[in-house]
C-alpha cells in the first residue's frame, strides 16, 4: 500500500516525481504529495487530498525548480485522508521532511515523549512521529542524518518504508525499509527511489532492492551506499529490472482491468512457457525440481495467502490433494500469523501473494521459516520481498497488474498451482503418465480456449444492464467450481460495491437461501464435472423460490439451460482446468456492473494493490 517515489538527479524533478506518483497510483489514492530541495536548499512541501492528479493541479502555480525530492502517494491508516494527513510530514523546525509506507505500532508511546520534549504534533498520522524523532536525535546528538534516521528506526516497532530529504542538504535522500518495499534506481549521474520499479523503467533498468533493516544512502556524484540498523556496511547488489513501459500502459482498453482481463490468453502462455515439456509429456517447475527430497517427503502442506491469492490457493488445495494425495490446509495469513501455528520441519508452507510484499503472508513466512518448514512462494514480482524470502518458489509471470481488482495474477497463480500439483504428483508418481501427459496437453491449450471464452464480452455486457441495478448476489459452485464463486463475488464486491456471497452451492440450504427471491440473482457456476447432478437440484431449488439464475456452463449443455434465466456456455476442458475458464465470464460480469455503475474499476474505493499493512 501506498507509493513512494524519490529522485535526485539533473533531470526534472518535478516531472519525474509525478509521473512515478500516477504510475504508484494504484497502491493508494486517497492522498499525494512531494517534498521538492532546491539547489539553494530550500525545502518545499505540496500535497493535496485525493487523486495525483489534484496535487498537479495544486501545484501548477508552484515553484518547482529541485534537484532532489520525494513523493508519496497514501492509503490512510491512521487519520482521515486530507490534505493535512497527506505526506511528506515536516519535522518540527521544518527542516525535514519525510514519506513513509506502513505502520508504526508505538507511534503513541514515541508522541507522548517527544511531546514531553516540546514537539508539536499538526497531523492524525504515526507517520509524524518518525520525522519529529528523527530532528529530534539530529539536534540533540548533533548527529549527521544519516545516524540519526538509524537512531531513530532503532527506536521503532512497527513496518516501513521511508524516504527523508533536509533542508540545505539539497544532495542527499536516505532511505530504509523494514517489511515494506523499497528500491532504488541506478541511473547515469542520477539515482531513483520507488515502492517497486514502475516509477523508473524508462531511465534505468538497473535496481537494488533494499532489504528488510537497511538504510540506503543516495548522494548527488556518489555511489549507493548501504548500511544496516546495526551500522555496518552492506553489500550493493545490483539486479536487473524485468519490466517494460507498454506494460505498465493500457493499450487501447479503456482501463486497465479490462486490458488484464483481455491479456489472459497471452500471460497464460507466458506462466505456462518452458513448464510443459517434452511435447507435453511432463511438467517441470525448477522450484520443485531442485528441492526433490522436501516434496517427496513432505507430510502436509499448508497455504498461507489473502484475498484473491486465497481463492486460488483454495483451488491449489484442490489440485494438491486429488493429484499428489498430500493433505493440504489453506490459511488466512492474517489469522496463521497469530494462530501459534503447529508446524514440523516436515510441513511445507506455500506464501501466495501476486505483489510478494502483502505484510500478513511476510509475517506467516518468517514464523513457518522459525518453526523449520520449507517455504515455497507463489508470486508475481521479480525480486519482491516474497520470492527473496522463501527457499523455493514460482514466478507465475503475468506482468504487471495495475487494476486493483485482480484478474491475470488470479488465473496465473491457478495455473501455478496447476503445474505445481502435476510436477509433484510426476515426482511422486500419484498419478500415472498418460493423465499427467492429458491435463499437462489441455494446459498448453487453455490460453486459447480462455481467448474463445473472451468472445463472450458482448454478451456478458448485455447481460450485464439487466443487473446493474441489483443490491445483492449469490454465487455458488461445488468442487473446483466452489472458489471460482468466491472470486467471483469478491469481484463483483470490490468494484461495483453489490453485496455478494460466494456459497458451497449445497451450503446454500443451511441458510443463504433465505434470502432468495426474484430481486436476488445467483450466478451459478455449473461446468460438467462430477457433481454436474449435485449442482443441477441447487439449480432448481434457486429456481423453485423464484430467483433468477445465472448459469456458467459447458458448450451443449441442455439440462441447466431450460432451468436458467440466462447461461454462459465455455469450452469443454478436464475438471481440474475448469476454474481457469468460467472464471473469465465472472470477471467481465464485475467489470460491465461497475462501469454500468460508473464506478471506477481500476481504483476501487478504500482498496489498493499491494497490502503492505497489517
Ligand atoms: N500509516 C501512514 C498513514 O496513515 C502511512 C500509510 C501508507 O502506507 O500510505 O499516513
Amino acid at each position: 500500500m501506498c507509493g513512494i517515489v524519490g529522485y535526485i538527479g539533473n533531470g526534472n524533478v518535478y516531472k519525474i516525481l509525478i509521473n512515478g506518483l500516477k504510475r504508484l497510483e494504484y497502491r493508494g489514492y486517497d492522498s499525494a504529495g512531494m517534498a521538492l530541495v532546491a539547489p539553494d536548499g530550500k525545502l518545499s512541501v505540496y500535497k493535496a487530498k485525493g487523486k495525483v492528479s489534484n496535487l498537479e493541479d495544486y501545484c501548477s502555480d508552484k515553484s518547482l525548480d529541485a534537484c532532489a525530492g520525494i513523493a508519496h502517494t497514501r492509503w490512510a491508516t491512521h487519520g482521515e485522508p486530507s490534505d493535512n494527513n497527506a505526506h511528506p510530514h515536516y519535522s518540527e523546525d521544518g527542516r525535514l521532511a519525510l514519506v513513509h509506507n506502513g505502520t508504526i505500532e508505538n507511534y503513541k508511546l514515541l508522541r507522548d515523549a517527544l511531546q514531553q520534549h516540546g514537539c508539536h504534533f499538526k497531523t492524525e498520522t504515526d507517520t509524524e512521529v518518525l520525522v519529529q524523532l528523527i530532528e529530534y536525535i539530529r539536534t540533540t546528538n548533533a548527529c549527521s542524518l544519516v545516524d540519526a534516521v538509524r537512531e531513530a528506526l532503532n527506536q521503532v516497532i512497527g513496518a516501513y518504508a521511508i524516504a527523508v530529504v533536509e533542508r540545505d542538504n539539497p544532495d542527499t535522500i536516505i532511505a530504509a525499509r523494514k517489511s515494506s518495499p523499497l528500491v532504488v534506481g541506478i541511473g547515469n549521474d542520477e539515482m531513483f527511489l520507488g515502492s517497486d520499479g514502475t516509477p523508473f523503467v524508462e531511465y534505468t533498468d538497473k535496481v537494488v532492492y533494499v532489504n528488510d533493516n537497511e538504510i540506503a544512502v543516495i548522494r548527488r556524484g556518489e555511489p549507493l551506499k548501504i548500511i544496516t540498523l546495526d551500522n555496518r556496511e552492506a553489500k550493493v547488489d545490483v539486479k536487473k529490472l524485468a519490466l517494460s513501459i507498454a506494460q505498465l500502459e493500457k493499450g487501447g482498453y479503456p482501463h486497465f482491468m479490462l486490458k488484464e482481463i483481455f491479456e489472459q490468453p497471452s500471460t497464460l502462455t507466458d506462466c505456462i512457457r518452458g513448464r510443459v515439456v517434452d511435447n507435453g509429456y511432463s511438467v517441470r517447475l525448477n522450484g520443485v525440481f531442485d528441492h526433490q527430497d522436501k516434496f517427496l517427503n513432505c507430510n502436509r502442506m499448508i497455504i498461507v495467502a489473502c484475498g484473491t491469492s486465497w481463492h486460488a490457493s483454495l483451488l491449489g488445495k484442490q489440485l494438491i490433494q486429488d493429484m499428489c494425495g498430500i493433505p493440504v490446509e489453506v490459511e488466512y495469513a492474517s489469522e496463521f500469523r497469530y494462530s501459534n501455528p503447529v508446524i514440523t520441519p516436515r510441513d511445507i508452507v506455500i506464501a501466495v501473494s501476486q505483489s510478494g510484499e502483502t505484510a500478513d503472508t511476510l509475517a506467516a513466512i518468517q514464523i513457518a521459516r522459525q518453526k523449520g518448514a520449507f517455504v515455497y512462494g507463489i508470486s508475481n514480482v521479480v525480486g519482491a520481498s516474497i520470492p527473496r524470502e522463501t527457499h523455493s518458489g514460482t514466478y507465475i509471470h503475468v506482468g504487471p497488474e495495475i487494476g486493483v481488482a485482480s484478474t491475470k495474477a488470479f488465473t496465473g497463480q491457478v495455473t501455478v498451482f496447476t503445474l505445481l500439483a502435476l510436477s509433484i504428483a510426476q515426482l511422486k508418481g500419484s498419478m500415472d503418465q498418460e493423465t499427467i501427459s492429458k491435463v499437462a496437453g489441455y494446459l498448453l491449450r487453455i490460453p486459447e480456449l480462455v481467448k474463445e471464452t473472451l468472445r463472450l464480452d458482448d454478451k456478458i455486457r448485455q447481460l450485464s444492464l439487466i443487473y446493474t441495478y441489483a443490491r445483492n448476489f449469490l454465487y455458488l459452485g461445488r468442487g473446483y467450481s466452489y472458489p471460482v464463486a468466491l472470486e467471483g463475488a469478491l469481484k463483483l464486491k470490490e468494484i461495483s460495491y453489490i453485496h455478494a456471497e460466494g456459497y458451497p452451492a449445497a451450503e446454500m440450504k443451511h441458510g443463504p437461501i433465505a434470502l432468495i427471491d426474484s430481486e436476488m440473482p445467483t450466478v451459478i457456476i455449473a461446468p460438467k464435472d462430477h457433481l454436474y447432478e449435485k449442482i443441477v437440484s441447487n439449480v432448481q431449488q434457486v429456481k423453485s423460490r423464484g430467483g433468477s439464475i445465472i448459469a456458467i456452463v459447458t458448450k451443449g449443455d441442455t439440462v441447466i439451460r431450460d432451468l436458467a434465466d440466462h447461461v454462459l456456455e465455455v469450452p469443454d476442458v478436464p475438471e481440474c482446468l475448469t476454474p481457469l475458464i468460467t472464471s473469465i465470464p465472472l470477471q467481465l460480469l464485475s467489470y460491465y456492473i461497475a462501469i454500468n455503475k460508473g464506478k471506477n474499476v481500476d481504483m476501487p474505493r478504500n482498496l489498493a494493490k499491494s497490502v503492505t499493512v497489517e
